[in-house]
């Protein structure tokens, strides 16, 4: 159900979001091979942790002041990505529980039992051994902020007849030990060609997940595989998306998005939202409450689409600064106007300036998709007229539903923008 309509004629309605998300990328090691990954081959191949000592101790830091000052705060998620952790050990995993619970503790936020630090996992390896690091790792850990495993499901292991059955059995030990367990995996022309929407649903509902994050993070390098095939990814998130809505024990994390952002710009009026109004009215506000820093220690918008996408080299954009560079809050809001005018300049451009859906596009993260489309020549593999990528299709989907849902609520024509 659509709620909080109440923007003002022709205006923007800022989202103050009470949740800070925080990702700290510390580890780019991993025995899998998801050719949706946003890391490059020679990347996974590391052994240790990619963000050195001092540069953990700096982000941690300057986190915990960035969540004291942002508040008040009604959850605070502190992710430790982007690889396989487990790779790294159960001393270095001790030690992350104990860094993000001190920016969670430091941000206060109203409710605690949804605030939590979480570490990505592939759960690629023998089981015996990682099911006991798992186990030893819950046996270690301290205070009252939850550890949650994030688990990256590299779609081929659904039907794997030897390694599936073995797969699901750490995931259920996981899920035991820990409370939760969240699934994501990473999508491809690959990935959509081995794991169907239907498979992936009925895994996730199987073994209990409640939310499965889909990501589809085209990067200048994983281009070729993430945005050669775009019409079967599109017609594999539609039905992915049909799926969820029906089956209501799984959401999936970009209808929300791509909701919420029709929901915050709707004016009363029935005017078409405009694009720099959307971008100014929305998108400082998801950058303050919603970052990223790599492990070089560079400050990153941690943007939403299909997942999480952010502005950083290996997308050909640049990060908002370094941590060097003064407080959290000093880097992004001297980083704004030029972030602001990056992603109006995107729309601006080919299909996306004639496209209906470009102020709610240029809301969300997709931008970034259409930058790498462009760069990599991968747009001109489609109709020039048409969306260089998924957006259109699932943008347009979810406005109809939501224009259909409203119509029957007979809530007046707040849905004309779009239509
Ligand atoms: S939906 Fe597609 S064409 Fe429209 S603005 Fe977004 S990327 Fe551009």
């Amino acid at each position: 159900m659509l709620t909080n309509r109440t923007t003002q004629s022709g205006a923007v309605r800022r989202r103050k979001a009470g949740e800070l998300q925080i990702q700290i990328d510390d580890v780019y090691a991993c025995l899998g091979q998801c050719a949706g990954c946003v890391l490059a081959p020679e990347e996974r191949k590391a052994q240790s942790a990619d963000m050195t000592e001092e540069t953990l101790a700096l982000a941690v830091g300057k986190l915990r002041e960035h969540a004291a000052a942002v508040g008040p705060l009604n959850r605070i998620n502190v992710t430790f990505g982007i690889a396989d952790h487990l790779l790294i050990g159960v001393d270095y995993l001790e030690k992350l529980h104990a860094l993000g619970s001190s920016i969670v503790e430091a941000g206060r936020p109203a409710d605690r039992a949804h605030s939590a630090v979480f570490f990505t996992t592939s759960l690629v390896g023998k089981p015996a051994s990682v099911i006991a690091m798992l186990r030893e790792v819950r046996a270690r850990m301290r205070g009252s902020v939850p550890l949650i495993p994030l688990v990256v499901l590299d779609g081929r292991l659904i039907k794997s007849m030897k390694f599936g059955p073995m797969w699901r059995e750490m995931v259920l030990v996981a899920k035991e030990l820990f409370g939760k367990v969240d699934l994501s995996t990473n999508l491809s022309g690959d990935a959509v060609s081995c794991m169907s929407p239907q498979e992936l649903a009925s895994f996730a509902t199987r073994n209990g997940f409640d939310e499965v994050t889909v990501n589809w993070a085209p990067t200048i390098r994983n281009a070729a595989s993430t945005l050669d095939d775009v019409a079967a990814v599109t017609t594999w998130l539609l039905e992915f998306d049909r799926l969820a809505e029906r089956k209501h024990a799984i959401t999936t994390s970009f209808r929300p998005v791509i909701a919420r952002t029709i929901d915050a710009i709707m004016c009363r009026d029935g005017s078409a939202p405009s694009l720099i109004g959307a971008v100014e009215g929305i998108v400082p506000e998801t950058i303050r409450k919603s970052i990223e820093i790599d492990h070089l220690g560079f400050v990153l918008p941690k943007l939403e689409a299909i997942g999480d996408i952010t502005h950083a080299d290996r997308h050909g954009l640049k990060a908002l600064g370094h941590l060097s560079d003064g407080t959290v809050e000093e880097i992004i809001e001297r980083a704004m106007p030029r972030v602001l005018s990056k992603i109006i300049g995107i729309h601006a451009q080919g299909a996306c300036s004639t496209c209906r859906h470009t102020a709610v596009c240029a809301g969300t993260g997709f931008h970034v998709a259409t930058h790498v489309a462009r760069k990599t020549g991968r747009s001109q593999a489609f109709d020039e007229e048409a969306c260089p990528h998924v957006a259109y299709a699932l943008i347009d989907a979810i406005a109809s539903q939501m224009r259909a849902q409203d119509e029957a609520m007979d809530r007046g024509p707040l849905f004309r923008a779009t239509a």
